[in-house]
């Protein structure tokens, strides 16, 4: 059963994120990562980056009329004026159990930083551009 508090901030998330950001109401927001681009649009809901279905001009395996997802997050992470580097960050698996929940109040809460056992945290994804600074 739903508290009062989660009652009052569900409609505002949903409403508010939806129309900004097509949010799909996963529970464990890493909008900071992905250039403030939901990676729940994903049809395959990849939280790590493009499948190997990239269409050569950019667009979805799935969907060719729309972006890759991740494309745009790729794109739009640099011009963001803070957490640019956190498109790097390894994102753990999708929790699905947080579906429908608040992603704020999972925030305060640290319901959205259960890990599964043995994730490390720490892990970041490697960048391409310090593999090119080393040669
Ligand atoms: S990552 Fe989750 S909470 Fe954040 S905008 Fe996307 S669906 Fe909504």
């Amino acid at each position: 059963m739903k508290s009062l508090i989660e009652n009052l901030i569900l409609p505002v998330e949903h409403t508010s994120k939806g129309l900004v950001f097509d949010c799909r109401m996963c529970g464990q927001c890493i909008l900071h990562s992905t250039g403030l681009t939901c990676p729940m649009r994903c049809p395959k809901n990849l939280r790590n980056g493009p499948c190997g279905g990239v269409r050569p001009n950019g667009s979805c395996e799935v969907y060719p009329d729309k972006p890759c997802v991740w494309v745009q997050a790729v794109e739009r992470a640099p011009r963001l004026p803070f957490w640019r580097d956190h498109i790097h960050h390894l994102q753990p698996p999708v929790n699905w159990q947080l579906q429908g929940t608040s992603s704020w109040i999972n925030l305060i809460s640290g319901a959205d930083q259960v890990r599964p056992a043995g994730w490390d945290a720490k892990a970041t994804r490697p960048n391409p551009q310090d593999k090119h600074e080393k040669r």
